[in-house]
């Protein structure tokens, strides 16, 4: 039986492109992907509308790698949308193998985005991937040239689809064809498309990138953060939550501050590699942790201190921090 091997990434186009060669009477097997920037869960309620068995490939180290130094660049935010399209499509090509399956499915639709999928970038990820006479692109297949499978006849081409361009409305209308009705918007759940996280991403690597590793892009993801020297980031808590979540990356060289006498947001100088907090930004990450806390109006709070690896505290007496003043730091 012919067996195909579908990208799925959580939206709604590549669980469309599975569910046409699923129609097809080709077996389909989904295969999604874990990294530091996304997870399997989407993919997984996608999945479960249309039967598609999933397997989760978790290449978190390569992924961040990758996304260092992308070759083709950045889109609008920090995704590297050709380099990880390539890089899911080897992963999932040298799986064909051992999951006895004939080629790959990707949900890839021409022009719909103008730097990752044209023509162009089409080409660019077919080629990088390592495979490139086994990727079927089942939603815009009749707008390009026939791959070897429409060829061999183990794919159907006139029961593919020619979309191409922005508009989502054609995949809309394939989508209550099929019976899909449940989908996230496009491109959701991937964290390098958000503006915000991608400054802080972008932050973190003019600072020290070849240092980073998955624990510090878990630290980007919490809390309020502000850059005050490229020595120290200040990681403010918004919640309870945020704070636990925080505890569990806490390392030895990590300052945490507190206000002393009243509750309000803990804060975590974390350091650049190899570099210490001077007076100054401990003083200044003490005023901002004051002014997230229940006395942010007092003239003089008292902020309490230690080390990651310290047993008792040390305390400082600061105003809080203006607003304004936030705001130059702010990530
Ligand atoms: S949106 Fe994110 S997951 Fe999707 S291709 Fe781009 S970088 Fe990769």
């Amino acid at each position: 039986m012919t067996r195909a091997l579908a990208l799925t990434s959580g939206g709604l186009d590549s669980i469309l492109a599975a569910k046409l060669i699923q129609t097809q009477g080709i077996d389909v097997i989904g295969i999604c992907f874990v990294s530091a920037f996304f997870g399997s869960k989407n993919a997984e309620k996608m999945a479960a509308q249309i039967g598609l068995p999933l397997k989760a490939v978790d290449f978190t180290v390569e992924h961040l790698e990758m996304t260092k130094h992308p070759k083709n660049g950045y889109g609008k935010n920090m995704n590297p949308c050709i380099d990880c399209h390539a890089m899911m499509l080897k992963y999932a090509g040298r799986m064909l193998e051992e999951m006895e399956a004939d080629f790959l499915i990707t949900g890839e639709v021409l022009d719909q985005r103008p730097m990752s999928q044209n023509k162009k970038a089409l080409d660019i990820v077919r080629k990088e991937s390592d495979f490139e006479d086994k990727i079927l692109r089942p939603l815009c297949a009749q707008k390009l040239q026939p791959t070897r499978m429409e060829l061999e006849g183990l794919v159907d081409r006139s029961r593919l689809f020619g979309i191409s361009g922005k508009s989502r409305k054609a995949q809309m209308e394939l989508a209550a064809q099929l019976g899909i009705v449940d989908y996230p918007t496009p491109a959701g759940g991937c964290l390098l498309t958000e503006p915000q996280f991608a400054n802080r991403l972008r932050d973190l690597y003019n600072i020290d990138k070849a240092s980073v590793t998955p624990e510090d892009i878990r630290l980007i993801k919490l809390g309020r953060q502000f850059r005050l020297s490229p020595a120290v980031k200040l990681i403010s808590t918004r919640n309870s939550q945020e704070y636990i979540d925080l505890r569990e990356l806490i390392r030895d060289d990590f300052i945490i501050l507190d206000t002393a006498e009243c509750t309000g947001s803990t804060g975590v100088i974390v350091p650049t590699k190899g570099m210490t907090a001077a007076d100054g930004e401990l003083r200044l990450a003490a005023e901002i942790v004051a002014r997230y806390s229940k006395f942010k109006d007092q003239e003089q709070v008292v902020v309490k201190y230690r080390y990651g690896n310290q047993e008792g505290h040390d305390f400082i007496t600061v105003k809080p921090a203006r607003e304004e003043e936030l705001a130059k730091y702010l990530l």
